[in-house]
């Protein structure tokens, strides 16, 4: 099977440039001219792991099929894991599918390409902390849901019990720590609001932090309110406090332990440990290494995204957030269309930092920050915050299904909340 263009990973970055050049090369020459790989069936969104992972997203909704977004955008989709990279002979290697019995349905596939971008994203990172696998990730929908499954049977518990409460310990202050945080507030308050009295449990979270203070990465002004807004609504915040091993119910910490019924791991990121098996550089973290125009060091491969090592400024990388998998995808779909027509595309790829947004859950009351838009810092909280949150997530959505059907998709999961709820508890 032969692509002109093959893009592993359908998340963030790799979905929105197989659908921007579907819709400029796929239209006008075929779609198997760009082919997208992804190991999954169907998609969405990362940075709303945290809200499958509370239950206030129902990932059946809200998941979206790499077929038929590839019919309607004018590419291919096959599904498949990356097994193997050969730049020279040009070509890429996709492990085998099996089923549940453990039965072979599709061998391993060779596809051979004139380019080859590669979107896999990351993981979290352990730092090789001893017990970790004690503790919940949330790198992928599976793992939201596993951990979905888990709170809904410690509600239960807790709700029975005779401390009526119910622990969860994350580690990692980033953005994923903080907003799992707000979400399990959330998501609490809601299930509160439905269960008598009697059976009516506390909620108590704490949030560890090994640097001196939360969203690190942020300016200093969002992580003061965000660590305010946590605080006020009873989150323990524990900065400075570096987690030495996780045991079964414990997170163990210089001088004791702290208990918790719940714990997951958010700490750091780290792409896979099998992207050094390629051929191609890769750093410390495992991120393949890529020039200011995004090409690794073999020819004709890409990377981009959260895998991608790209230099930022002197001292930084570009970082791991959706709003760079989006200006990369928009820049490599520059780049590959110019190619593709044997045009120069000489320019380099700019990251610009339109700011951050952190959702802290409830419509009301919580702040939600930004910083450096417009090369200016300023600060937006509250509702218009979490507002312009959710137009990343619809711009998402409009990048790859265009406005209209944005619209008619949002509009139909307001209503179906409306009318099923707003958490899901099955
Ligand atoms: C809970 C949470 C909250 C976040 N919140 C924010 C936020 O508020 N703002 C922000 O900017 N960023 C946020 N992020 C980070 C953001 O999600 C990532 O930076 C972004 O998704 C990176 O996009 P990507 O395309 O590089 O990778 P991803 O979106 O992770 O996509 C990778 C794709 O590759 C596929 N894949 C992986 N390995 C293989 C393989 N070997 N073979 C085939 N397919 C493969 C996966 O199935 C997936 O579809 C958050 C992340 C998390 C987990």
């Amino acid at each position: 099977m032969h692509s002109d263009i093959v893009i592993v990973g359908g998340g963030a970055g790799g979905l929105e440039l197989a659908a921007r050049l579907g819709r400029s090369l796929g239209a006008r020459y075929g779609r198997e001219r760009v082919l997208l790989v992804d190991r999954s069936l169907f998609h969405i969104w990362k940075p709303t792991l945290h809200e499958v992972a509370a239950g206030t997203l129902d990932a059946h909704q809200e998941g979206l099929s790499y077929t038929v977004l590839a019919r309607r955008n004018h590419f291919s989709f096959a599904i498949g894991e990356l097994k193997s990279v050969d730049a020279q002979k040009k070509c890429i290697t996709l492990n085998e599918i099996r089923d549940a019995k453990d039965e072979v349905l599709v061998p391993n596939r060779t596809l051979s390409y004139r380019w080859l971008v590669l979107a896999i994203g990351s993981g979290s990172n352990s730092f090789s902390t001893p017990g970790v696998e004690h503790a919940h990730l949330l790198e992928n929908v599976r793992d939201a849901q596993q951990f979905h499954s888990d709170w809904l049977s410690a509600c239960a518990k807790a709700s029975f019990s005779t401390t009526r409460a119910l622990s969860v310990a994350i580690v990692g202050a980033g953005a994923t720590g903080v907003e799992l945080s707000a979400e399990l507030l959330e998501a609490h308050a809601v299930l509160s609001e439905s269960l008598g009295s009697a059976q009516r449990f506390r909620l108590d979270i704490t949030l560890v932090e090994g640097s001196g203070r939360i969203l690190g990465g942020l300016p200093e002004k969002i992580s003061a309110q965000a660590e305010v807004a946590l605080r006020r609504k009873q989150v323990r915040v524990l900065t400075n406090t570096r987690v030495v091993g996780i045991r079964r119910g414990a997170l163990l910490v210089p001088g004791g332990e702290i208990a918790a019924d719940l714990i997951v791991w958010a700490a750091g990121i780290k792409a896979a440990d099998t992207n050094a098996e390629y051929g191609l550089e890769t750093n410390r973290i495992n991120q393949f290494v890529v020039d200011s125009h995004l090409r690794t060091t073999a020819p004709d491969v890409f990377a981009m995204g959260d895998c991608a090592a790209c230099v930022w400024t002197e001292d930084r990388l570009v970082p791991a957030r959706a709003q760079a998998a989006h200006q990369q995808a928009d820049y490599l779909s520059r780049v590959l269309v110019a190619m593709l027509r044997e045009r120069e595309y000489s320019q380099a790829f700019v990251y610009r930092d339109f700011g951050s947004l952190v959702s802290l859950g409830e419509n009301r009351g919580v702040g939600n920050l930004m910083g450096g838009l417009a090369g200016r810092n300023f600060f937006v909280e509250g509702l218009i915050a979490k507002w312009m949150y959710i137009s990343l997530h619809l711009n998402h959505h409009r990048a790859i299904l265009g406005l209209g059907k944005t619209m008619v998709l949002a509009l139909a999961r307001l209503l179906q909340q409306r009318v099923s709820g707003r958490l899901k508890l099955h």
